[in-house]
């Protein structure tokens, strides 16, 4: 049975980089016989040119339809005017919100190759490969009641709750336990229990499943050591799994130890996998259509949908290490140049990933 790829690629550079992955793509279609199948639509800016808003019925119902979706991005100056419900971005949270993309998976990989694009020592962060786990769909970002009030004294104050269900965090917790199944059976969970009963709820329910993957190497740490952690010695993390507020603070700092936005890949999953991938970077309109950008991390995006929407870990794995060899061979897109090596395109570097997958 084919599985059914949506790609979005979106504004800036999104197509330039969505194109990229998309050959990577179709040479590991036809090297490993996948049985992927493509379908394009428009999200974002060009979607607002195109009929007026971000995300249109058609194109929900083809994420729906879809195995997985894999996104560029969207975004640019000439939407910026737009009223807030019009913008760019409320295509994506949109698609997140209705598809119900509750588990956002953003590694922190770096290669050895680039060490030196890190703003930390090279021996801290050389072969860091951590893995995030962000609650994405509630907590503090959407618990009710919120606002701006005027107290009786006419003084304003502002207020949000912080608020997690128990199933909430039994199906992210589930999820970073099953992530680390695959990988280092470390799962660290990050929270701030010694301040908030949201957190005191978590880590109870963190324990409980505990015994369920009694593999795991369960441990708990508070966020604001986890983020002094993070830059001290991010390499004594396997996976962390955090709530959505933390989990946004921590992993643009761990995206950071690797210097280098433009080789970080990321996943939004739902209950049963299914998900939307997508590079942790932004649209780039600075550099776009200059043939600069970096494609390594949609590729990279598009290894991660092979191995945890599609049950096609062995190809992931094939494109991961064909990335490996390229960076090995010294090619490098601007992003992340430094002297001595040699100094790419987009296309280049997209074909020199096709080449290593041989
Ligand atoms: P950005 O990530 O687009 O760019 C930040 C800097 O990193 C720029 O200098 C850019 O040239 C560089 N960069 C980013 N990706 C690169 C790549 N693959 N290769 C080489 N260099 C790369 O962030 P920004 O400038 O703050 O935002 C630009 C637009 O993107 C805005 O409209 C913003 O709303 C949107 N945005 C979208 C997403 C998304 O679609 N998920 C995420 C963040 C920002």
């Amino acid at each position: 049975m084919s599985k059914n790829i949506l790609l979005l690629p979106g504004d800036g550079i999104g197509p330039e980089i969505v194109a990229e992955a998309r050959k990577v793509l179709d040479r590991a279609n036809d090297l490993y016989g996948l049985a992927l199948a493509f379908d394009q639509a428009a999200v974002g800016g060009c979607s607002i040119d195109r009929c007026g808003v971000p995300l249109d019925d058609a194109t929900l119902a083809k994420a729906r339809a879809a195995d997985a979706i894999l996104m560029g991005a969207v975004g640019g100056p000439q939407w910026d005017g737009l009223e807030r419900s019009l913008r760019p971005e409320k295509g994506l949270l949109k698609l997140r919100s209705e598809l119900q993309l509750f588990a956002n998976l953003r590694p922190a990989i770096l290669y050895p190759q680039l060490a030196e694009a890190s703003t930390l020592k090279a021996e801290v962060v050389a072969g860091l490969d951590i893995l995030i786990v962000r609650e994405l769909t509630g907590g503090i970002y959407f618990g009710e009641p919120r606002g701006i009030r005027t107290l009786e004294s006419g003084e304003r104050e502002g207020y949000n709750t912080y608020r997690y269900a128990e199933h909430e965090i039994e199906r992210i917790g589930r999820n970073a336990f099953a992530m680390a199944m695959q990988r280092d059976r470390r799962l660290c969970s990050v929270d701030k229990a010694n301040v908030l009963e949201a957190t005191v709820l978590w880590r109870e329910v963190m324990q409980r499943l505990a015994a369920e993957y009694p593999a795991v190497e369960l441990s708990h740490m508070y966020v604001d050591n986890a983020a002094m952690q993070l830059v001290r010695a991010p390499k004594q993390f396997d996976v962390i799994v955090t709530g959505n507020m933390f989990g946004d603070i921590l992993s643009d700092a761990a995206a950071m130890l690797t210097g280098s936005i433009g080789m970080l890949p990321s996943a939004s999953l739902d209950k049963d996998r299914r998900g939307l991938y997508e590079p942790c970077h932004g649209s780039a309109p600075d550099i776009a259509g200059k043939g600069m950008a970096n494609p390594l991390a949609t590729i990279l995006s598009a290894a991660m949908m092979l191995r945890y929407s599609l049950d096609l870990a062995p190809a992931a794995q094939a494109i991961e290490a064909a990335v490996g060899r390229v960076l090995d061979q010294g090619l490098r897109t601007a992003d992340i140049y430094t002297a001595g090596c040699r100094k790419v395109s987009t296309a280049e570097m997209g074909d020199a990933v096709l080449a290593a997958l041989e």
